[in-house]
């Protein structure tokens, strides 16, 4: 990681921290609403409401908190579709895949 700027290394560190109060905000989120829960479509709608926030914060008519509080519900739940998938859908928690092919 010699290569990278201090400026793209302090965003990482931001970014980190977001993804901790994403997986902390998902984890609550598992306990008021348990699956079965519809977690792909919530990623859909919780993408858009990033690039809508996004697209109006170019504009002037969004803030940067607030885009930045629409990555963290998206990332929180595609968390949830890592830790417990999606089970309107009938998908399976992903994470577990992932370890079964660390194990191999
Ligand atoms: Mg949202």
């Amino acid at each position: 990681m010699t290569d990278i700027s201090d400026e793209t290394l302090d965003a990482v560190g931001g970014f980190l921290i977001l993804v901790d109060e994403a997986i902390s905000e998902a984890a609550r989120a598992m306990k008021k609403f348990p699956q079965p829960n519809y977690v792909i479509s919530k990623i859909a709608e919780e993408s858009g409401e990033v690039v809508k926030a996004a697209i109006h914060c170019a504009e002037g008519r969004e803030t940067p908190e607030n885009v930045i509080g629409e990555m963290r519900q998206t990332i929180a739940m595609l968390f949830r579709l890592y830790a417990e998938g999606d089970g309107v859908h009938g998908l399976p928690a992903l994470a577990r895949l992932r370890v079964e092919r660390w194990e191999r």
